[in-house]
């Protein structure tokens, strides 16, 4: 049965982990501290959400977001027409930290976690090409800030409320369920287990 070392990022004691079960949790033996935990059927949970993700990725960035109307006239915003109109207005650095963090490391975060798990489901995580599409998931992941955005449509919401009337559109679902979608990722992908089977090979 497979072995390993394990830091104890509370206590820093290093625990020797066997293979566990899925549902096992393993802790350490000094502060009770939750090293390692096993999900149930982790690969075909993250196979549905990027795939969930990849179908919303399209509507979240060129669906309009939200509508303002202000007396008889009326406009609509999307992800990409605020990068475009960021670009436009010649702010170049934060039209591309927008289009970089918003709009492609969440597309790369998904396309990777796919490939990865579709890889362990179908043994083929001995090519060389595997081990390096899952450090770019892994950096991808810290880079990724669809929430951020969120909270910024809300504080313009906020803000917009009393000055004009509102709507909201698909866009705004679609971002929301595709932010949903990237965030669960984090839960729901087990990088141990998928380090495990590279090793394996
Ligand atoms: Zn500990």
């Amino acid at each position: 049965m497979l072995q390993r070392q394990y830091a104890c990022i509370a206590c820093d004691a290093l625990v020797d982990i066997q293979s566990l079960k899925p549902g096992q949790v393993a802790k350490c033996p000094r502060c009770q501290h939750v090293i390692l935990t096993r999900k149930y059927n982790p690969i075909n949970s993250t196979i549905a959400l990027c795939l969930s993700g990849l179908i919303l990725y399209l509507p979240a960035v060129f669906y309009p977001l939200m509508s303002l109307q202000v007396l008889s006239v009326e406009s609509s915003a999307s992800l990409y027409s605020g990068i475009h109109a960021l670009w436009q207005s010649e702010l170049y650095i934060v039209a591309c930290l927008v289009f970089i963090f918003c709009a492609l490391t969440p597309l790369v975060k998904l396309i990777a976690a796919l490939l990865v798990s579709v890889g362990v489901k179908y043994q083929q995580t001995h090519h060389n090409w595997y081990r390096r599409l899952l450090v770019y998931y892994i950096r991808a992941d810290s880079w990724e800030m669809l929430e951020v955005f969120l909270i910024g449509i809300l504080v313009s919401i906020f803000k917009l409320r009393d000055m004009a009337t509102l709507h909201y559109d698909l866009g705004l679902l679609c971002f929301c369920l595709l932010m949903l979608c990237v965030v669960s990722l984090k839960v729901t992908m087990d990088k141990q287990l998928i380090w495990d089977h590279v090793d394996a090979r």
